[in-house]
């Protein structure tokens, strides 16, 4: 008999607990899954993939504008029904379910839908309102619960809703406030206003998007206004007041804002309530996150943690490559493969405002505090598109080349399909292209990419 149910039990279906159990379960190890809601998490349900399914429908709103100006006649105004929008994401997101939950099944994880709990270095305790409370062992315990929203507390702060909400809202709101300039206030706001919302975006700071190259904070800004999103810098919210679909939103400097809907999108907290770390006396930072060594280790040696919960960055891929290197560390490489590891440095992100960023390497800010000296080539144009288009939407790609040995360490871009142009030169950064090597390589013609192997 053998001495623990499973080699490894999973708390948390989403990106970083499904492949790391689809991949040991592989590596022939025995596997056991917990998951509390659909599977596949926060990107499949309430993320990444619903926010870009709404940022491709938002999308459509520019075009039949633009299609004009390429001889188009539309003869009535296009109407968004959103309730169309709804049931239609809804029914992907449920056949996405649907794949996660063969993956795990067909896989030979053995899936229990409920609430885990940690017992002891070897147990855990799952229940579910419809079914009795089990209990299991496992050699080794993964930790994969991910995130939740944060709004801080505020008068009427249960007149708010989160990102979590917006994808499902009964009405589309007319007048959405979105609090916050990360990423998810940001996206949420050029969504919402391509949907077809006045939008309004609150941000405490000087400048949105805190982190990110300072002129490209600073040219997002700029287009999210032009495009017609009202960005407020250095707004607080004192309080929100009203009722059902109808609030107002006080803000420091004494003005109010009307409102159908209030989105908090001021970050994340790692979701670790309930699950008993403190009873074992597993280890966390100040934010809440469960602190890991470079195997994802905690302090509890059976007790492991990845992706958001551990947020080190909370991004999708981050979390599958987290995964695919605690399974080589704890089963071993695949046959012939080395043993995976996670290198933090030159992660490419993007951002799906409209018009989207896509950004590797360092910021100009963080190239001069690095290199001694760099070398800034930038590029601000109309693309050929926009050329009959009608709009004055521009483009900007940025080069950020360390001046001794001429490697691009940090590349941006703010335009249209930038997440999709970024991918690739993430690739030429990664193997440590030089200026010259961008120079060398000849432009693809007509493109806004071909800019960044043309600049001088
Ligand atoms: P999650 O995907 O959050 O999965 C955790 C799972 O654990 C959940 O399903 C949860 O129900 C379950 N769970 C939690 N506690 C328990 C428990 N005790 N018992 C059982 N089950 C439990 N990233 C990108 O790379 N690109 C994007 O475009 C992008 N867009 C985003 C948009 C939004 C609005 C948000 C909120 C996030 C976005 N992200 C994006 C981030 C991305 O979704 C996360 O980084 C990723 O989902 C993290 O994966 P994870 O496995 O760590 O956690
Ligand atoms: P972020 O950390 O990106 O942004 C949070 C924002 O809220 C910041 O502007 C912050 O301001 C502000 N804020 C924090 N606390 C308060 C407060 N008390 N009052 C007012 N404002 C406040 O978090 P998000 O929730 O936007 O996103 C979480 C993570 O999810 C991202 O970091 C990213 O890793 C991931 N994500 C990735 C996406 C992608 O890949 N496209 C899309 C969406 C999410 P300040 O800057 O001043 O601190």
């Amino acid at each position: 008999m053998a001495e623990f149910d499973f080699d490894l039990f999973v708390i948390g279906g989403g990106s970083g607990g499904v492949r790391a159990a689809r991949m040991a379960a592989q590596r022939g190890a025995r596997i056991g899954m917990a998951e509390s809601g659909p599977m596949g998490g926060t990107c499949v349900n309430v993320g990444c993939i619903p926010k870009k399914l709404y940022s491709y429908g938002a999308h459509y709103h520019e075009a039949f504008e633009e299609s004009r100006g390429y001889g188009w006649k539309i003869s009535s105004a296009p109407v968004l029904d959103w309730e169309i929008l709804k049931t239609n994401r809804a029914r992907e997101i449920t056949r996405l379910n649907g794949i996660y939950d063969g993956l795990m099944v067909n896989g030979g994880v053995e899936r229990l839908q409920g609430w885990a709990r940690l017992v002891d270095a070897h147990t855990v305790e799952v229940s579910h309102p419809d079914s009795q409370i089990t209990r299991h062992t496992s050699k080794n315990i993964l930790i994969a619960t991910g995130g939740e929203p944060f709004v801080p507390e505020i008068p009427g702060r249960d007149l708010a809703v989160t990102s979590d909400d917006m994808f499902d809202l009964p009405e589309f709101p007319k007048r959405l406030v979105v609090v916050g300039g990360g990423y998810i206030a940001c996206e949420m706001a050029s969504i919402f206003h391509g949907l077809g919302a006045e939008v309004t975006l609150l941000y405490r700071g000087d400048q949105i998007l805190r982190g990110f190259d300072d002129e490209v904070r600073a040219f997002t800004q700029s287009e999210m206004r032009k495009a017609g999103v009202d960005v407020r810098l250095h707004s607080e919210v004192s309080r929100i007041e009203g009722s059902a679909n109808a609030r107002k939103v006080h803000l420091e400097d004494g003005q109010v804002l009307d409102a159908d809907v209030v989105l908090y999108a001021t970050g994340r907290k790692p979701r670790v309530e309930g699950l008993g770390l403190t009873e074992l006396d597993v280890k966390q930072e100040k934010s809440g996150s469960i602190r890991v060594d470079k195997h994802f280790a905690t302090n509890v040696p059976s007790i492991y943690a990845l992706g958001d919960v551990v947020g080190r960055l909370e991004l999708t891929p981050v979390a599958l490559a987290e995964a695919m290197a605690l399974v080589d560390h704890l089963f071993g490489p695949a046959p012939g493969k080395p043993a995976r590891t996670v290198d933090y440095d030159l992660i490419p992100t993007a951002v799906f405002t409209h018009p989207p960023i896509g950004t590797v390497g360092l910021s100009e800010e963080k190239a001069r505090e690095e290199f001694e000296s760099i070398r800034v080539f930038r590029s601000d144009f109309k693309s050929l598109k926009h050329t009959l288009s009608g709009r004055s939407e521009r483009t900007l790609v940025k080069l950020v080349v360390d001046a001794a040995s001429d490697r691009v360490v940090g590349l941006h871009m703010v335009g249209a399909d930038a997440g999709e142009i970024v991918q690739g030169f993430a690739v030429a950064l990664k193997c440590g292209a030089t200026k010259a090597q961008f120079d060398a390589t000849i432009g693809i013609h007509p493109t806004s990419a071909e800019e960044f192997v043309t600049m001088r």
